[in-house]
């Protein structure tokens, strides 16, 4: 068989599990992972909490891939910028995307746009690092936040605002993220779930730690909290919710007077955000539960905020010629196939859920669909990373490669070993490419 050249788009947990699938079971694979980044690792260094470092430390494995003989990284690619989808098609045997999700969906409400409303996309990829986010400069000289969402991305944000500099300090929070959280005078701290307790998406590992800071004083109305969870949940579902109702119930025995109070709020859809030139207040309506499904009651309320945070989840951002579903955000596929040679991997392929482990999962299944439909043929010729480094070139693009991130990995651990951190990252784009030639 002659060489299989394979483009990954997407140098994030997704493309870096389909390429380690196709190394380790396709004798002459060569795989070119690009990013727009000049970055690899995707939602692992743009997504995953600064202060859970432990889920990070995957990095390594990842770097070993990335390190492979066969593999290529090349950053500060972007498809529809410097290559187009179409010369990708021509010049590579199998082309995957693995694009994930970071673009915010909206909740459609009147005052949505008004300054002091963001989505966790960019709040989470404004505090840790990612360039394009980085002039965000979320306003957060505030008393009272929001965060809409009942998911672990809520919960992460709640958590980063809630921690002390002290408990932070362990993370690679980025500076000016720390330094405005520092400035902050946060009293108040709303998590809002259209649905209930039981049908929260909270993690208990993570609903755990919310009862661990040292500046946070829970609040959880009891007569929210239902007394058991109902037999009929599937047994996995079951032991998840049990443990989460434990801990809910443990929190709202608790009372314990702290300068920030975090209120888990449930049965609460939103309806506008109001304020004269800047949120400051959120209406809300009343749901109840029936069927798994949150119904209006026609009950509305308000509180006052400073600041509003969505947290419902992400869509794609397709770039040109690609199949995409617009309504659903995601890159129209079936189970994994796109159109002929084409694939696609993770959230882009399946909308935004699920743990980093269950990319793994769903990478390995798209790998094996792959090495099946190449199987029975073989390469066919296409020029590979050749061509591409060529049109590259003649566009004057600036690729980082993997010895390129090597040295931007290096320097920021430098920096942040310099301050007891385990990194200080590199913000902006003309910063990280002068560090990957430094
Ligand atoms: P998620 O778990 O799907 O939570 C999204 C939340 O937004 C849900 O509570 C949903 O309510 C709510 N929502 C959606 N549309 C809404 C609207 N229009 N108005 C009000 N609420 C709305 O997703 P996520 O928190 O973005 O997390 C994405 C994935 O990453 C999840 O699988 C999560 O577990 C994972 N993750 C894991 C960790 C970790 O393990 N530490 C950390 C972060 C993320 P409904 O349920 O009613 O739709």
């Amino acid at each position: 068989m002659s060489h299989i050249r394979v483009a990954v788009v997407g140098a994030g947990p997704a493309g870096i599990y389909v390429a380690d699938a196709l190394m380790r079971k396709l004798p002459q694979v060569q795989v070119d992972l690009i990013d727009q980044l000049p970055t690899p690792l995707g939602l692992l260094r743009g997504g995953v909490a600064p202060d859970h470092q432990a889920t990070k430390s995957i990095a390594r494995q990842f770097e070993r891939v990335l390190g492979k003989e066969g593999v290529r990284f090349l950053g500060n690619v972007a498809i529809g910028r410097d290559a187009s989808y179409a010369e990708l098609k021509s010049i590579y045997d199998v082309v995957v995307i693995t694009i994930g999700a970071m673009i915010d969906r909206r909740m459609d409400i009147p005052g949505e746009d008004l300054p002091g409303v963001y989505g966790s996309g960019a709040f989470v990829a404004w505090y840790n690092g990612l360039p394009a986010a980085r002039d965000l400069d979320p306003l957060l000289d505030v008393g009272s936040v929001a965060i809409v969402g009942n998911g672990n991305v809520a919960l992460d944000i709640a958590r980063l605002l809630g921690k002390t500099e002290g408990e932070l300090a362990s993370s690679d929070l980025c500076g000016h993220a720390r330094a405005k959280l520092a400035d902050a005078s946060l009293s108040d701290i709303w998590l809002i779930g259209r649905r209930g307790p039981l049908d929260a998406g909270f993690s208990p590992a993570e609903l755990g730690e919310m009862g661990e800071l040292s500046r946070v004083a829970i609040m959880v109305d009891g007569t929210q909290l239902p007394a058991q969870v109902p037999d009929s949940l599937p047994e996995e579902r079951r032991r998840i919710v049990e443990k989460n109702l434990a801990l809910l119930h443990g929190f709202a025995a608790r009372s314990e007077p702290r300068p920030i109070r975090l209120h888990f709020l449930f049965y609460a859809a939103p309806l506008a955000v109001l304020g004269e030139g800047r949120a400051r207040r959120l209406i809300l309506e009343r749901t109840r539960v029936d069927n798994g499904r949150a119904l209006m009651t026609g009950e509305t309320f308000e509180i006052s905020v400073d600041t509003v945070i969505t947290a419902i989840g992400y869509r794609s951002r397709p770039f040109p010629g690609l199949p995409f579903d617009d309504r659903q955000g995601i890159v129209i596929n079936q189970e994994g196939r796109v159109e002929p040679g084409v694939y696609a991997a993770g959230w882009c392929k399946r909308g935004p859920k699920g743990v980093i482990p269950a990319n793994r999962t769903d990478s390995l299944a798209v790998a094996e669909l792959i090495i099946q439909d190449v199987a029975t043929g073989s390469g066919s010729g296409k020029p590979g990373g050749m061509e591409l480094d060529r049109l590259l070139a003649q566009r004057d693009a600036r690729v980082v490669d993997f010895a390129g991130w090597q040295k931007i990995n290096a320097a920021e651990v430098a920096r942040g070993a310099a301050q007891q951190r385990p990194r200080e990252k590199f913000t902006r784009i003309e910063e990280l490419l002068a560090a990957a030639v430094s």
